[in-house]
C-alpha cells in the first residue's frame, strides 16, 4: 500500500493538471482547437490513465495477497492451538471447564492480535501519506520570519540598497542574478533595461520579497529587508507584474483590491491608465464584473485593456515605491504613447522602477541600469550610456533603426516588389 500511495502521487498530480487546467480553462481551449485537431492531448491523457489503473490494480492485488497470507498463517496457528487444547482435554490433563475457558481466552487474544496487525499495516501506509502532508504544513516560510515594523514616513524618505546580491531559483544550477549591487534614493526614477532572461523580473521579486537572495542582502534605510515584518514591508510597493492577473470581480474591486473604494480616486486611476472612457460605457460602470467566471453579466476585455486596469491598480495603491514590469507590453502604440504622456501624473513623486526592453521607455528616467546575463553591465544617464557605446547603445540603435520611417518605407517597397501581381 505504501508503494501504491507513492506511485499515485505523480499520477494524481498529472490527472489534476489535465482535468482542472488543460481541459477546464477556456483560455487553453483556443490552443487546443487550433493546434490539436486530432485530440492528441485527450488520447495521451487516456493512455496515462490506463497505465495508472493497470499499475494500481497490480499493487492492490499484491496488497490483498499479502493480507490473505497473513490471515492464513493466523488461522493455521489458531487451528493448532485448538488442537493442543483439545488433545489435552481429551487426555484428561485439563477439565472440560478449563477447555472452554482456554478457548475463550484464545479467541480474545487472537482477536486482539488480528486488530493489532491490521492497524500496524494500515498506519504504516497511511502515515507515509500523512508525512508528506506534515512536511508541507511545516515547510518553513522563510520570508515571513522578520518582525520589525516599517517606519511610517510622511516624507516617504526610503532608501534601498542592493548589496552584492546573487540569486538562484530553487532546484536550478544557473544563477539568475550574480553579484548585483545597486542603490537608489527616494524620488528617483530608474529604468531597468536588458534582453529577455537577463534577470529583470527576478530583481523585482527580490526587492518585493517574493523571493529571498541566495547570497548578499537588500537594505531598506540601512536594515536588511528580511528583518521587517513581511506584510508591512510589501505595503510600500505597488507593482504591475509582467504576468499580472485580474480577478473575476468588479472593475472597482480590481482597482481598489479589498481596500476602501473611493469612486473619485478609482475614476482618476482609470483615467490615468487610459481606461475610463471604456469603463464608463460598461453596463454597470465601475461595478461591472470582469469575465463571466462568476457573474453571468460580466464583460470580457482585451489583453491591453486588462493591462491598463493593472496600471490603474498600481496607481490606486499609492505606495512610496511603484514598480512597472513591462507594463505596456500588451498596449497598442497609441495607448502606450498616451500612458507615457501621463507618466508624470502616474509616478507623481514616487520612487519608480520601470522595467522594459523598449528603449523608448527610458525617456522618463534620469538613471538607466542595464542588465545582461544576470549582471548589471551599465548604469548611468541616457547621454552617458550612449557615449559609452556599450550594450545600451547597441540596443538603442537596433530599435531606432528598426523604427525609422525611411527603413520601413524601403522594406515596404521590397515587399511590394516581391509580391507584385502581374
Ligand atoms: P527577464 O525579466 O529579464 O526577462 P527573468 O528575471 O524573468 O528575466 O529571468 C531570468 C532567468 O531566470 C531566466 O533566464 C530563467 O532561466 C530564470 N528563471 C526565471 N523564472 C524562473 C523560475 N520560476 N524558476 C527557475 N528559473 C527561473
Ligand atoms: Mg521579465
Amino acid at each position: 500500500m505504501r508503494k501504491f500511495y507513492d506511485f499515485n502521487v505523480q499520477f494524481n498530480r498529472m490527472g489534476a493538471y489535465y482535468i482542472q487546467t488543460v481541459f477546464d480553462d477556456y483560455v487553453i481551449g483556443k490552443v487546443i482547437r487550433i493546434f490539436d485537431p486530432h485530440d492528441h492531448l485527450l488520447h495521451h491523457f487516456a493512455k496515462e490513465n490506463r497505465t495508472q489503473i493497470i499499475e494500481d490494480n497490480k499493487m492492490l492485488t499484491q496488497a490483498t495477497a499479502a493480507r490473505s497470507l497473513n490471515n492464513i498463517v493466523l488461522s493455521v496457528i489458531i487451528g493448532m492451538l485448538y488442537v493442543v487444547v483439545g488433545i489435552k482435554g481429551l487426555a484428561g490433563a485439563i477439565s472440560i471447564g478449563a477447555v472452554i475457558a482456554y478457548v475463550g481466552y484464545l479467541q480474545q487474544v487472537i482477536g486482539a492480535l488480528t486488530t493489532m496487525m491490521d492497524t500496524i499495516g494500515t498506519s504504516a501506509s497511511i502515515l507515509k501519506g500523512l508525512d508528506q502532508f506534515i512536511d508541507f504544513i511545516e515547510y518553513p516560510d522563510a520570508p515571513a520570519k522578520g518582525r520589525l515594523p516599517i517606519e511610517k514616513r510622511l516624507d516617504n524618505n526610503y532608501e534601498i540598497e542592493v548589496d552584492d546580491v546573487s540569486y538562484r531559483y530553487p532546484g536550478t544550477q544557473e544563477w539568475a542574478l550574480r553579484h548585483v549591487t545597486l542603490q537608489f534614493k527616494v524620488g528617483q526614477r530608474l529604468a531597468l533595461i536588458g534582453p529577455n532572461g537577463s534577470g529583470k523580473t527576478t530583481l523585482i521579486k527580490l526587492l518585493t520579497r517574493l523571493a529571498e537572495p541566495t547570497e548578499g542582502r537588500i537594505l531598506l534605510n540601512g536594515i536588511d529587508i528580511q528583518k521587517y515584518d513581511i506584510h508591512e514591508y510589501q505595503q510600500i510597493f505597488a507593482v504591475v507584474f509582467q504576468d499580472y492577473r485580474l480577478f473575476a470581480f468588479s472593475v472597482a474591486d480590481n482597482v481598489a483590491v479589498n481596500t476602501h473604494k473611493d469612486p473619485a480616486r478609482i475614476q482618476r486611476a482609470l483615467t490615468l491608465a487610459g481606461m475610463w472612457d471604456k469603463v464608463d460605457k460598461m453596463p454597470k460602470k465601475t461595478e461591472t464584473s470582469l469575465t463571466k467566471n462568476i457573474d453571468p453579466a460580466g464583460v470580457d476585455i482585451s489583453g491591453g485593456e486588462a493591462q491598463k486596469i493593472a496600471i490603474a491598480r498600481a496607481w490606486y495603491k499609492d505606495a512610496p515605491f511603484i514598480i512597472l514590469d513591462e507594463p505596456t507590453a500588451a498596449l497598442d502604440p497609441v495607448s502606450e504613447y498616451e500612458i507615457y504622456q501621463k507618466f508624470d501624473d502616474l509616478m507623481e513623486k514616487k520612487t519608480a522602477i520601470y522595467v522594459s526592453h523598449r528603449m523608448s521607455s527610458t525617456r522618463f528616467s534620469q538613471r538607466i541600469v542595464v542588465l545582461d546575463h544576470d549582471q548589471i553591465v551599465e548604469d548611468g544617464t541616457h547621454a552617458a550610456l550612449m557615449q559609452a557605446q556599450g550594450l545600451y547603445y547597441r540596443l538603442f540603435e537596433a530599435q531606432a533603426q528598426y523604427y525609422t520611417a525611411d527603413k520601413i518605407k524601403a522594406e515596404r517597397k521590397n515587399a511590394d516588389a516581391a509580391y507584385a501581381i502581374d
